[in-house]
């Protein structure tokens, strides 16, 4: 039996994890539909490996859809962590410039309906020198105002996001004109009011204990597992299995309602991105 199960947030990496099998994996808990996100690779990327590393997260996306049965949403972009070592191999402007011509391709990707969003974009998680925060700020504005344009969603990967960066981040999408219910803050800390009341998606790491203290803070989040595919870290951020598993156990022991699950897994997603995803 399918389960209402949305997993926002999961990288498939064939090189080094097991692909398509993490899918499966989903798909056998119950799980009913996935956003998979292009997975930064090792080393300093140009323009064209950035271009060729969402092509082939698409092909990916496509092969676990047919394997799984398991709707399968793409979400392509480039990675702030991806900006930070260009900018430190080739300085601003070119890193500027081959971001930005990789996300206008995964822009188009999404115009033609082969890739569902925008991600992951701001900034990384770790402290970074001051022209990187602006470079990633002009790819930022750009993914925006694509998004603008595209209708589509936004996945935003941050540090933890203080009153300082929130700000940021909303007169940059003021600036380009995207609506904020199309914002989608990854890896969300279960005490996501603030995030919620600035109008942006929170999307939870789906541990018992972490959802649990998000529905204290409200019903309009997601979950995610943020899997991220290697074999060396297995199971990170959590297995591709958690949001079906943990949305089963907390169904069972009453802790998570069905209307609350299917607000969770099928309402929100559905309204942030547009795109069918109830099992
Ligand atoms: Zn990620």
């Amino acid at each position: 039996m399918r389960l209402p199960a949305t997993d926002n947030h999961m990288h498939l990496d064939p090189e080094r994890g097991v692909g398509t099998e993490a899918v499966l994996r989903f798909a056998k808990k119950g799980g009913s539909a996935v956003f998979i996100v292009v997975k930064p690779r090792s080393g300093v990327p140009s323009g064209d490996t950035l271009i060729e590393n969402n092509l082939n997260t698409l092909r990916l996306s496509e092969r676990a859809q047919r394997e799984s049965g398991v709707r399968c949403y793409t979400v392509l972009g480039v990675h702030p962590v991806e900006v930070h070592r260009m900018v430190s191999a080739m300085g601003a402007e070119k890193a500027v410039e081959h971001a930005l011509r990789a996300t206008e391709h995964a822009a188009e990707q999404v115009e033609q309906g082969s890739a569902c969003a925008l991600g992951e974009y701001g900034y990384p998680h770790y402290p970074v020198e001051p022209e990187v925060i602006e470079a990633c700020d002009r790819v930022l504005l750009h993914a925006f105002e694509l998004a603008r344009d595209a209708g589509c969603a936004v996945q935003l990967h941050t540090p933890a996001m203080d009153e300082e960066l929130r700000q940021r981040i909303l007169s940059i999408a003021e600036q380009a004109g995207v609506s904020v219910s199309k914002l989608v803050k990854h890896f969300s800390p279960p005490e996501f009011s603030s995030i919620a009341s600035a109008g942006l998606v929170p999307s939870v790491i789906a541990t018992k204990k972490n959802i649990r203290r998000a529905v204290e803070a409200g019903s309009s989040f997601m979950m995610e597992s943020d899997y991220i595919d290697e074999l060396s870290r297995p199971g990170a951020v959590v297995s591709p299995e958690a949001v079906p598993k943990v949305t089963a156990a907390l169904l069972s022991t009453g802790e998570l309602s069905e209307e609350l699950a299917w607000r969770i897994h099928v309402e929100v997603p559905e309204k942030t991105y547009g795109v069918e995803v109830a099992p």
